[in-house]
C-alpha cells in the first residue's frame, strides 16, 4: 500500500529553534539541531500538528487558501462540503452561519453526511461478509499513514472503504459537475487525501476559512429566507457524530449492524498505540471493528480548529447538535432524499495501488 506522500519542509531562516514542534509531533519526526527544526520525512505522518503551532510560520505545509481566494475572486461556481465538526468551531446558529458564508461567494454549501452515510453502507456490507476477523475504519488520514509506517503488522485489518470527504466528493461530482468542490474541516491532513483522488478540488481547515472569511464576508447581498438559511442538497442527521470517537460505531450500532461489546473505540495517539501493542489475542474474535481517531476525541481535536472546550463538552455539543436538528431535519431528509444505490466506487486509492 502507498502512503500519502506529503511536501512538508521548514523555512531556516524563519525557525527560531523554539521547539513547539518537536513538541506537538505526535510520532517524535522532528528533531532540532543548531537551533534549527527539521522533519525526518520518514516518519512524518501529515498530521500538520506541527505548522499550526509554528510561531513564525516557518514550517510550509500544503494549504489551498490561495487556491481558494482565486476562486472566490473569479466568482466561480463553489460548492462548499462542511465537517459537521463546525459546530464546536462556530456554534450552532446554522441559519447566521450560513448567512454569512453564502456572502462570500459560495453558490452552495452543505454538510458532508450524506457521504458519511454512503461509506456506513460500505462497512455494512464488510462486516457483514466476514471475510476479515476485524476491520480498521480508513476514515482518518493520519491513522491510515501511522498504521502504513509504524503498525505495519495491521495493514491488512484497514477496511477498504474512502472517507466521507471522498464518497461526498463524489456524489457532488455526480450531481454538481459545473461546479468547483471544497472541502472545510478541521484537519490539515485532508488536503493530502485529497489530491489522490479528482472529486475534491481544494480542502480549507476552520483556522483557514476564518482568515478567508475576512477577506470575502459580505461580496455579495444574501436574502434572509428559509433556502439561504439552510444547507443545500444532500441531508443524513445521524451521522453528524462521525467527528467525534466512537461516531462511527454508534451508528452501525444505531443501524444494527454491530452490537455493543462488538468494536473497540480510540482516539489520540497514546490510546492507539496501546491498542496495536496490546499482545496478541487481547481482543477476543467477537470484536469485529477498532474505530480509530488519530486526534483527541476524533476530530473534533482536529489541529484545524479552535475552541476552549474540554474533549468532554466538544463531544457532548456534537452529540446535542444532532440532538436538537433531528426533528428539525426530518422536512430536509424528505427534501434531499438521494438515491443510496448510487454506484460510487467507494474503494480507496490505496487499494488500487
Ligand atoms: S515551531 Fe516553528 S519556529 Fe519553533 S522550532 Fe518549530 S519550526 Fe522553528
Ligand atoms: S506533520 Fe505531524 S507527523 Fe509530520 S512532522 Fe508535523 S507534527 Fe510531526
Amino acid at each position: 500500500m502507498k502512503n500519502f506522500m506529503i511536501d512538508i519542509s521548514v523555512d531556516k531562516k524563519t525557525c527560531i529553534g523554539c521547539t513547539l514542534c518537536r513538541r506537538a509531533c505526535p510520532v517524535n519526526a522532528i528533531a532540532i539541531t543548531d537551533r534549527k527544526a527539521e522533519i525526518n520525512r520518514d516518519n512524518c505522518i501529515s498530521c500538520g500538528k506541527c505548522a499550526v503551532v509554528c510561531p513564525t510560520k516557518a514550517i510550509d505545509f500544503p494549504s489551498d487558501y490561495n487556491k481558494v481566494d482565486e476562486m472566490l475572486k473569479n466568482n466561480e461556481k463553489i460548492f462548499l462540503l462542511v465537517a459537521p465538526s463546525f459546530v464546536v468551531h462556530y456554534g450552532d446558529m446554522i441559519e447566521d452561519l450560513l448567512l454569512d458564508w453564502r456572502s462570500c461567494g459560495f453558490d452552495k454549501i452543505a454538510e458532508i453526511t450524506y457521504g458519511a452515510k454512503l461509506i456506513t453502507k460500505k462497512y455494512q456490507e464488510l462486516i457483514k461478509e466476514n471475510a476479515k476477523p476485524r476491520y480498521i475504519t480508513s476514515t482518518c488520514p493520519v491513522t491510515f499513514d501511522f498504521i502504513l509506517k509504524f503498525e505495519k503488522d495491521n495493514i491488512e485489518a484497514i477496511a477498504p472503504v474512502v472517507s466521507p470527504m471522498i464518497a461526498m466528493g463524489m456524489a457532488t461530482r455526480k450531481y454538481f459537475p459545473e461546479h468547483k468542490v471544497i472541502f472545510l474541516g478541521p484537519c490539515p491532513a485532508k488536503i493530502v487525501e485529497a489530491r489522490e483522488y479528482d472529486v475534491i478540488d481544494a480542502v480549507l481547515t476552520f483556522l483557514e476559512f476564518d482568515k478567508l472569511l475576512k477577506e470575502h464576508r459580505g461580496k455579495i447581498e444574501v436574502e434572509k429566507n428559509e433556502m439561504n438559511e439552510t444547507f443545500d442538497n444532500f441531508y443524513d442527521n445521524r451521522s453528524k457524530i462521525y467527528p467525534r470517537s466512537g461516531g462511527l460505531s454508534h451508528i452501525m450500532i444505531e443501524h444494527g449492524i454491530l452490537k455493543e461489546g462488538e468494536y473497540v473505540a480510540k482516539d489520540g495517539v497514546l490510546s492507539i498505540k496501546e491498542l496495536f501493542e496490546g499482545p496478541e489475542g487481547e481482543y477476543p474474535p467477537h470484536i469485529k471493528f477498532f474505530d480509530v481517531l488519530f486526534c483527541p476525541g476524533g476530530c473534533i481535536g482536529g489541529p484545524g480548529l479552535k475552541s476552549v472546550l474540554s474533549i468532554e463538552e466538544k463531544m457532548q455539543y456534537v452529540d446535542e447538535y444532532r440532538r436538537k436538528t433531528q426533528e428539525s431535519d426530518k422536512e430536509l431528509i424528505k427534501k434531499f432524499n438521494f438515491n443510496l444505490n448510487d454506484d460510487f466506487d467507494l474503494t480507496p486509492c490505496f487499494c488500487k495501488k
